[in-house]
């Protein structure tokens, strides 16, 4: 079959422990070659462990203890190999190179999970699963990469495309033998059955918008007139220091400190590093609303002085934001309340202190409400990915299309056409038609090492 992968499945940094993973059915003699304990490795049973030396021509490089996992009873689906040694990159990368040396592969990025998939262990939307459970910031986007990766998406998809199987069974017969006598019936319940199948699969695109504002976070501007505590605020968020999101460093944000974690929320602060630089709070702010930031922004965050009368500028602002997703804060509840908050008559408000933080503390409820993320974490909703969402659109449009050329009343052929082309887009969501390209492209998103 296949060559034996070998990789490094831990970040390569310094660390109590590295875990080198190895792959194929050649995985069990490389390790007799190179490990020294009381049972040669290709004597041991899948699922135990054993504790010895890595030895390079009679130089012992590592104590480490080494795992074995027989095949099918693997992740992979083959006899595989971990090698947990100590966490230096430096000796992580000897232990690679001397099971290269022995004859492993090393593997391309998300070669074990491309491997697990093809023994038929995981779905595609599965291993996009997996992928999710690494890249997971919060408890919402870990228990939606659960359910994906425990096949839930799957499930969901193929029980769709069951139905659309069923349906596609009737028309064949309907217009393979016209002459026969199949009941009228099941051409007439032929609109409603296209209906629902359109109603599932919106609602699986529905959770797309919320699984990105999960996994991207939300644009957020904060507005207000100059003194009402915008920059107090800002200081207040970005002051929970382990809220700041940091995992981005170095990748694709130049400027990091300007999200900053709120719940299971990120919010991306527009111009932060503007307004550290200037000590001039938001300068999008203030008389100047009418910027591209405030457009661009998916929530605003409106912050209003409660020991002040509203001024005009106020009602400006109140005017500009009207019609975006906002959240009223009255700030400085710690002092003695002058505004009226008859006024707002928004349903998001909020009576903060951006001094002592008093009040923000319900900035995540309120966000998820607005977002229509509320409910418990428990009820395991799937955000789905774009690749996801773009097959699921397929097949929707497809599915649309037929409704209508039923609709039309002409012939049933076109509707047979489009319901096995929308039936082809969620088989290749699932992997079970996928083309290689697509399958290769999705493994290439992994790490080396997964
Ligand atoms: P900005 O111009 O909107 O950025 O406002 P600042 O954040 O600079 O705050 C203006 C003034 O209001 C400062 O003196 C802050 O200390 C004060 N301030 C901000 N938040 C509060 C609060 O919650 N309570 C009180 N009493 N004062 C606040």
């Amino acid at each position: 079959m296949s060559s034996t992968i070998a990789a490094i499945s831990t970040p390569v940094y310094q660390g109590g422990l590295s875990v080198i993973r190895m792959s194929g059915s050649d995985s069990l003699r490389i390790a007799d070659n190179i490990f020294v304990g009381k049972t040669a490795p290709s004597a041991m049973a899948g699922y135990t462990c054993q504790y010895g030396k890595i030895v390079r021509e009679g130089r012992t490089l590592d104590d480490v203890i080494l795992t074995v996992f027989r095949a099918p009873h693997s992740y992979t689906g083959e006899d595989t190999v971990e090698i947990s040694c100590h966490g230096g990159v430096y000796l992580a990368r000897e232990i690679l190179k001397l099971l290269i040396e022995n004859g492993a592969e090393p593997a391309p990025a998300g070669e074990f999970t491309k491997r697990a998939f093809l023994a038929g262990k995981l779905s595609l939307t599965q291993a996009e699963g997996v992928l999710d459970i690494i890249s997971a910031n919060g408890e919402r986007e870990l228990v939606s990469a659960r359910a994906m990766r425990d096949g839930n998406l799957s499930k969901n998809i193929h029980s769709v495309a069951e139905d659309m199987v069923k349906i596609s069974g009737n028309l064949a017969a309907w217009s393979d033998y016209p002459d026969e006598d199949i009941p009228d019936a099941d051409t007439t319940h032929l609109g409603n059955d296209l209906s629902e199948i359109i109603n599932r699969l919106e609602h699986i695109l529905n959770s797309y918008d919320k699984g990105k504002i999960l996994r991207q976070g939300i644009d957020t501007a904060i507005v207000g007139r100059p003194n009402v505590g915008k920059s107090t605020l800002m200081n207040q968020l970005l002051g929970y220091k382990r809220s700041i999101v940091t995992e981005n460093a170095g990748t694709t944000r130049d400027v990091i400190e300007e999200s900053v974690r709120v719940g299971d929320f990120v919010l991306k602060l527009s111009d932060t590093a503007g307004i550290r630089d200037t000590n001039d709070p938001i300068e999008c702010i203030g008389v100047d609303l009418a910027t591209e930031k405030l457009e661009n922004a998916e929530l605003v965050l409106a912050v209003f002085d409660s020991s002040e009368e509203l001024t005009e500028t106020d009602r400006e602002i109140l005017e500009k934001i009207r019609n975006k997703p906002h959240i009223i804060l009255l700030n400085k509840s710690d002092l003695p309340e002058k505004v009226d908050p008859e006024y707002f008559f928004d349903k998001y408000i909020l009576s903060v202190s951006a001094n002592s933080g008093s009040g923000l503390e319900k900035l995540p409820e309120m966000i998820a409400e607005i977002f229509k993320l509320g409910g418990s974490t428990d009820s395991a909703e799937i955000y789905i990915n774009e690749r996801q969402r773009s097959q699921v659109q397929k097949a929707l449009d497809f599915v649309r299309l037929a409704l209508s050329e039923y609709h039309s009343g002409i012939t049933l052929d076109a509707v047979t056409v489009y319901m096995d082309e929308a039936l082809n887009a969620l088989l290749e969501l699932t992997g079970e038609r996928a083309t290689e390209a697509v399958v290769n492209n999705l493994f290439e998103r992994f790490c080396v090492g997964k």
